[in-house]
C-alpha cells in the first residue's frame, strides 16, 4: 500500500491495520460503523440509506424482498413464515391480525357479490362512516352482530379518510327495507355505546349509492333522469351545501362540483 490512507467521512488518517474498504470508499472503523450495517440475514455489509430496518429487524433489500413482508396495521416488519393473512390476502403481524382482523374489517376497495334486499326496482347501498373510537376487530363484530344473522346485511371496510374509525356498508336494500326491517337502530346503538361518533366529527361521511335501472329500463331514459338531478343540484347548490353539512372545502375535497 502506497501513500497515507484518509478516511473519506472524517478524514482522519489512517495507519494500516485501521483501514476499511466498503464499496470502493475507503473508511475508519467509526465511520464503517456509523455508515453502513450488516443484513442480519445474509450477512451482506450495506450502505445505511439501503437497509431496510424496524424495531426489530435489519435487512438488506434482497432479504427483505424475498423472505418478509410488513403488517398492514403497525408496519412492523414480519417473516413471510410469521404473516397471518386475511381473506384479502392483506399481511398482518399475528398482534395486529387477533385485534382488529379476524375477517371482521375489509379493505377499503372491498367489494362482494350484492345481495339485494327488499322488493321493487329501486335499491340504496348506504356507506356510515363511524370514527374515534377505533379500527378494531371486536368492536367490528359487535356491530355486525347488531345487523347479521344468517345473511350478511352489512359488512365493515377500513377507510384511510378516518382518524380512528371504520365504514359501515350496506348490501343494495329497498327504501322500505333500510326503514323496517333493517336493524339501524341497533347497529347505531352498539356503535355510540362504544364511544364511535358519525355526526358532527368532521371527518366522516354518509354515502348512499342507487342502482342506475332504478331512472328507466333504457339507457336514454336513464340518462335524460340523470341530468335533471344534476340539473337540479346545480340550481340548489347553496341549499344542498348547508343539507349536506360539509364546509365549502369538505365539499370541494370530497364532492367537488
Ligand atoms: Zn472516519
Ligand atoms: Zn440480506
Ligand atoms: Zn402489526
Amino acid at each position: 500500500m502506497s501513500g497515507k490512507q484518509i478516511c473519506q467521512y472524517c478524514n482522519r488518517v489512517l495507519t494500516s491495520g485501521t483501514v476499511h474498504e466498503f464499496d470502493g470508499v475507503i473508511m475508519c472503523e467509526d465511520c464503517l460503523d456509523e455508515h453502513t450495517v450488516v443484513c442480519e440475514r445474509c450477512g451482506e455489509r450495506v450502505w445505511e440509506d439501503d437497509v431496510v430496518t424496524d424495531d426489530d429487524y435489519t435487512l438488506c433489500q434482497g432479504c427483505y424482498d424475498d423472505y418478509y413482508t410488513r403488517c398492514e396495521e403497525c408496519n412492523a416488519i414480519i417473516s413471510n413464515d410469521d404473516a397471518c393473512y386475511d381473506d384479502d390476502d392483506v399481511p398482518y403481524c399475528e398482534r395486529c391480525y387477533d385485534r382488529c382482523c379476524c375477517g371482521a374489517i375489509h379493505e377499503y376497495g372491498y367489494k362482494p357479490e350484492p345481495i339485494f334486499y327488499g322488493a321493487g326496482n329501486r335499491f340504496f347501498g348506504v356507506e356510515l362512516e363511524i370514527d374515534g373510537a377505533g379500527k378494531d376487530g371486536y368492536n367490528a363484530e359487535k356491530i355486525l352482530d347488531a345487523a347479521n344473522d344468517n345473511d350478511e346485511r352489512i359488512y365493515i371496510k377500513s377507510d384511510g379518510s378516518l382518524d380512528d374509525g371504520m365504514e359501515i356498508v350496506t348490501h343494495p336494500m329497498s327504501l322500505d327495507y333500510h326503514m323496517n326491517e333493517m336493524p339501524w337502530v341497533e347497529v347505531s346503538d352498539r356503535a355510540l355505546d362504544m364511544r364511535y361518533r358519525s355526526h358532527n366529527t368532521g371527518t366522516c361521511g354518509l354515502h348512499i349509492h342507487v342502482n342506475r335501472t332504478t331512472f328507466g329500463e333504457e339507457r336514454e331514459t336513464q340518462d335524460e333522469c340523470i341530468s335533471r338531478i344534476l340539473y337540479f343540484v346545480e340550481h340548489h347548490w347553496e341549499e344542498l351545501l348547508k343539507f349536506s353539512r360539509r364546509t365549502e372545502s369538505q365539499m370541494n375535497r370530497w364532492a367537488a362540483r
